[in-house]
């Protein structure tokens, strides 16, 4: 059943077994793995199914630095469905190394292994629409199937690792009626959480507190909580409710807000293939179940620890789509489509010279190149406008072999890397944050040997040439700031309540019915993007929390 907060009385008190608050791509799929195990389920979601102003200035906030992070309320959504209504449907696991302690990386290990996620992954991809659970192109193509370029071939330098493309599935329309039908679930649109109260030891919390944008306020019991608010709010509310807790729940070691991580990405180098253009995989492959796959370069685990590299992967890319000197139709019509791009899509097109003479050649390069620009055009309609499962992204014809490199690289856990609270408070009285993202000179140091080592690796296969600007590398790494919409590790796990906020349950060491699934709690970011990985925690918590309940098996499958 669906209600909204504002159409209760003011002061109800709405019971449950378990509270889930946030219903994205960890409350969603919480909602329907808990279900069907004889429990009772409030999923409650501060928006509504379509988007709201209002709502999504809740998440208004400060940046300490513009240029290095995005406002707090871009890049993600408040509404049902979270941010998974706008986001890119990139899917791809942690790698088996991410786990582990490094001596060179900082903060490094988790308390629990890859195989304890694997099977959550597989439930993950489904849920996600990624189809099989299969990461490695070798085994999803067929043998024939050459590697990113033919014939190259490296034990240091690996092509087969792929990443797969959801629909992209938002969560909250794809599950509506799913949870809908389930007669187990409740969802509470409309529902802010604005405090977590706990009883008088702090060890246990008593309530939430909720609210309407209208004024409606009520309270909610219930025997576990789960926080799926994302990273940066699960945060915040922890941080705000501290009316027993004076620096906030979990906080005893002021350790909530800090290592707070996104992910170091940037286009450079120049990579020139050699022979004809059909000797390079650059797009996307269809996988045998209809997937859009595409492939990666990465370094082994056993070469990362070897020089001492944190995980990264790069894609082929094309050139700088603001510099008109590529004379390409289509790009150029992206550049001056830019102000009608959402953020989060336009703010990679709006870097450097936007003087008229650019915007002149621009123009040029679109009347000159007008069958290709108009064969993308019915491409981009037929293929991602209309279709069900999308085009991922903006590829291009491979006309010269030449390209360059799109970095996505794992970002170091950095104490100093913080949110924290303003004063200054939301319409419903809390208090906003302010988000003061900072990178170290080892992320960049990183990732500058891990390219030394693909200049050598490409360049000895004499099947093609790569170079970068190493003066320029933390410029092309820094350009936009953080990687928008990767909110990781401002309430970390880890087994020492005096180094991390939640253990391996993700349950907050000192409270006893208070779980986190959010990106949030990941000690390290790695190379991959974070929602396969959010949603396969959150299948695994959900089995956690069943068990802690003596709440058997779920009696019908999660889709
Ligand atoms: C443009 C963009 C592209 C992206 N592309 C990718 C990609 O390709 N691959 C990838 O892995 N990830 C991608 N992401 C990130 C992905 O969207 C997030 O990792 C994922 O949505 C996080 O899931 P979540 O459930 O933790 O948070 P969300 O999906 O953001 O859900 C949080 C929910 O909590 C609700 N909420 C917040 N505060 C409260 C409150 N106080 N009370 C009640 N409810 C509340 C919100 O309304 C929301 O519904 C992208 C993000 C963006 C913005």
């Amino acid at each position: 059943m669906i209600s909204i907060l504002n159409n209760l009385p003011s002061g109800s008190v709405i019971e449950a077994d378990i509270c889930i608050i946030g219903a994205g791509a960890a409350g969603i799929s919480q909602a329907l793995a808990l279900s069907g195990r004889g429990l009772k389920i409030l999923l409650l979601e501060s928006g509504f199914e379509f988007a709201d102003d209002k709502t999504q200035h809740l998440y208004a906030g400060e940046v300490a630095d513009e240029k290095l992070h995005s406002p707090p309320d871009k890049y993600r959504q408040r509404r049902f469905g979270g941010s998974t209504t706008i986001w890119g449907g990139r899917c791809m696991p942690f790698d088996p190394i991410d786990f582990e302690q490094r001596d060179y990386v900082p903060h490094s290990g988790w308390p629990l292994k890859y195989q304890d996620l694997a099977p959550y992954y597989q439930k993950a991809n489904q849920l996600l629409e990624a189809g099989m659970y299969e990461y490695d192109a070798d085994k999803v193509f067929d043998a024939d199937a050459h590697a990113a370029i033919k014939g190259f071939k490296s034990d240091i330098v690996k092509t087969n690792n792929l990443e797969r493309f959801s629909c992209p599935t938002n969560v909250g329309d794809r599950y509506k009626q799913r949870l809908l039908v389930a007669k187990d679930i409740d969802i509470l649109l409309g529902a802010n959480c604005t405090g977590i109260r706990l009883n008088q030891t702090g060890n246990h919390v008593d309530h939430l507190d909720i609210a309407s944008l209208q004024g409606v306020k009520a309270m909610v019991r219930a025997k576990k909580i789960i926080l799926a608010t994302g990273g940066i709010e699960t945060t915040r509310l922890l941080l705000n409710s501290n009316d027993v807790c004076k620096n906030g729940i979990g906080n005893e070691h002021d350790l909530v807000g800090r290592y707070y991580q996104c992910h170091i990405a940037g286009n450079l180098g120049k990579l020139t293939v050699k022979g004809p253009t059909n000797v390079v995989r650059h797009g996307y492959e269809i996988s045998p179940e209809g997937i859009y796959c595409r492939r990666r370069f990465a370094l082994t685990a056993e070469t990362q620890k070897k020089i001492k590299a944190g995980n990264m992967v790069a894609r082929l890319h094309f050139p700088k789509i603001v510099d008109p000197s590529h004379k390409i139709g289509v790009l150029s019509g992206l550049f001056l489509a830019k102000n009608f791009i959402s953020y989060e899509y336009g703010k990679r097109l709006k870097d450097g010279n936007s003087s008229l003479g650019i915007y002149l050649k621009h123009f040029a390069n679109i009347i000159l190149d007008p069958i290709d620009t108009i064969k993308f055009l019915y491409h981009w309609i037929t293929k991602r406008t209309l279709a069900k499962r999308k085009f991922p992204s903006v590829i291009l014809n491979n006309k010269s072999n030449q390209f360059t490199f799109e970095i996505h690289g794992e970002q170091y856990p950095n104490p100093d890397s913080r949110i924290t609270l303003i004063n200054e408070t939301d319409e419903l009285g809390m208090r906003k944050v302010k988000v003061d993202w900072k990178y170290m000179p080892e992320d960049i140091e990183s990732i500058r040997r891990s390219l030394k080592l693909f200049v050598q690796e490409i360049n000895q296969s004499g099947l093609a040439t790569f170079e970068f600007d190493d003066d320029k590398l933390e410029e092309d790494l820094t350009r936009f700031g953080a990687y928008g919409g990767h909110h990781i590790g401002t309430t970390r796990m880890g087994t020492n309540p005096e180094t991390s906020v939640v253990d391996v349950n993700c349950k907050l060491h000192n409270v006893d019915n208070l779980y986190i699934a959010s990106a949030s709690v990941f000690p390290t970011s790695s190379q991959a993007n974070p929602t396969l990985t959010i949603v396969a925690m959150s299948l695994r918590l959900a089995d956690h929390i069943a068990q802690t309940l003596n709440a058997g098996k779920s009696s019908h499958s999660i889709i």
